[in-house]
């Protein structure tokens, strides 16, 4: 009887060791491991120093990064032109510049900057076409705002676009009308364009 207990006693402490034994192998194989995998071997590094400092970063973060660096040059857009300190607050409508309240007027339901004011004052300006929109199918007032922007920037034709608001009794709701208006000389020519974008 006390013959077994003893076995098993000497039994237990040799398998004991032999646990203590593996665990401090393997302890001291992780902590040997650690610096290897915070990154690709130094020579790979070294090889290609872009992929390696970019492929540190998860995909999203790299797609969130390319986002802001498109934005960042927009920052400048958003200060006055004029006065390099003044948050911009009001769009030109035929430049789509932003301006501070100094270097902007309003004219009839719009604003113009100092440049494109007299502009609008010096000519007649017609319709040149009309786009019924709604809240529920913005698409095509987006759109003409778009082309709009495109002619000036482009072709150098100043356009506005006015809004008419029409309210429908009947159904109870209010009905948008983006009215686009064109020097009168260059209404032909707007004309030519607007087909060419479909309008
Ligand atoms: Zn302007
Ligand atoms: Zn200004």
């Amino acid at each position: 009887m006390e013959h077994t207990a003893l076995i098993l006693i000497a039994l237990t402490l040799f398998l004991l060791v032999i646990i203590i034994g593996l665990l401090t192998a393997l302890v001291f194989k992780l902590f040997r491991q650690t610096p290897s995998t915070d990154g690709p071997p130094p020579s790979l590094k070294a090889s290609s120093p872009e992929e390696g400092t970019k492929g540190e970063f998860h995909p999203a973060i790299l797609e969130r990064m390319k986002e802001l660096e498109k934005i960042k040059p927009r920052r400048a857009e958003l200060f006055c032109p004029n006065h390099r300190e003044e948050p911009g607050e009001v769009t030109c409508s035929i430049c789509d510049g932003l301006f501070c309240k100094a270097c902007i007027r309003p004219f009839k339901t719009m604003h113009f900057c100092k440049e494109h004011l007299p502009l609008v004052m010096r000519h007649d300006w017609d319709e040149v076409l009309t786009i019924k929109t709604s809240t529920s199918d913005p698409e095509n007032g987006v759109r003409l705002f778009d082309v709009k922007k495109a002619l000036f920037r482009d072709k150098d034709i100043p356009t506005y676009v006015e809004t008419h608001y029409k309210i429908n009794v009947d159904h109870d709701y209010i009905e948008t009308y983006l009215v686009l208006f064109a020097v009168r000389e260059s209404v032909d020519e707007l004309r030519r364009e607007l087909k060419s974008f479909n309008f």
